[in-house]
């Protein structure tokens, strides 16, 4: 899952980022509201993590602006505990949850994972697609009984399958979910993941569309 951290506290920050990392998120990191406007703005993320006090541009004028480029990406802000005023705020400005800091990094990976959840129309934690099951909280695969081991990034993208069953997705999205900027990228990378996705879980799985990219069919 692609997210956008902002915060601008160096030692806060790479604690989210890396504790978000272990737990299969690839984070993009940036520390001030004029960046965070720009990639939020430029960027397909399924989330993103802002921190309301932040350099140049304040949290608050990031998600207002967010929201006014019809930007529909799940937003959960980053508040003060006696901050009671801001969350009311941020909440009517189009945030669609908060935390207060100190931050739990297992109750914020799985408000996360909630948040992209509503945000694809899925109200159950457990994914399912003809006979294969995910859990993203767990990490485990299933085809029908058997347990089917993944790679970090496989599972990514058959997640990211998963969740838009029947919509065609471009190759350039699907590349955007599985790297974090300056990731090396090599040019059949997908090809590799999709091939094994298919071995593992049954040929079927996934269709190529010819110079579009693919499609997971219910
Ligand atoms: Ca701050």
């Amino acid at each position: 899952m692609r997210v956008l951290l902002v915060e601008d506290d160096e030692l806060f920050g790479s604690g989210l980022k890396a504790g978000l990392g272990q737990r299969g998120f690839a984070v993009d990191w940036v520390r001030d509201g004029v960046a965070a406007e720009r990639e939020l703005l430029t960027r397909q993320y399924e989330a993103a993590v802002l921190d309301l006090g932040l350099p140049r541009q304040d949290g608050m004028a990031v998600l207002r602006a967010a929201r006014a480029a019809d930007v529909a990406t799940p937003i959960l802000v980053l508040t003060a505990r006696d901050a009671v005023q801001a969350r009311i705020t941020a909440l009517d400005c189009g945030a669609d949850d908060y935390l207060v800091k100190p931050v739990d990094l297992g109750e914020l990976a799985a408000r996360l994972r909630a948040l992209t959840r509503r945000a694809h129309g899925v109200s159950v934690a457990r994914l399912t697609l003809s006979a294969i099951s995910l859990d993203p909280a767990t990490r485990q695969v299933w085809r029908g009984e058997q347990l089917v081991e993944l790679s970090p990034r496989e599972f990514e993208l058959l997640r990211v399958f998963m969740l838009n069953a029947d919509r065609v997705l471009t190759r350039e999205r699907l590349e955007q979910h599985l790297y974090n900027w300056g990731s090396e990228v090599s040019s059949n990378a997908l090809e590799v993941h999709v091939h094994n996705l298919r071995k593992k879980l049954g040929a079927e799985l996934i269709e190529t569309v010819r110079g579009v990219g693919y499609v997971a069919r219910k």
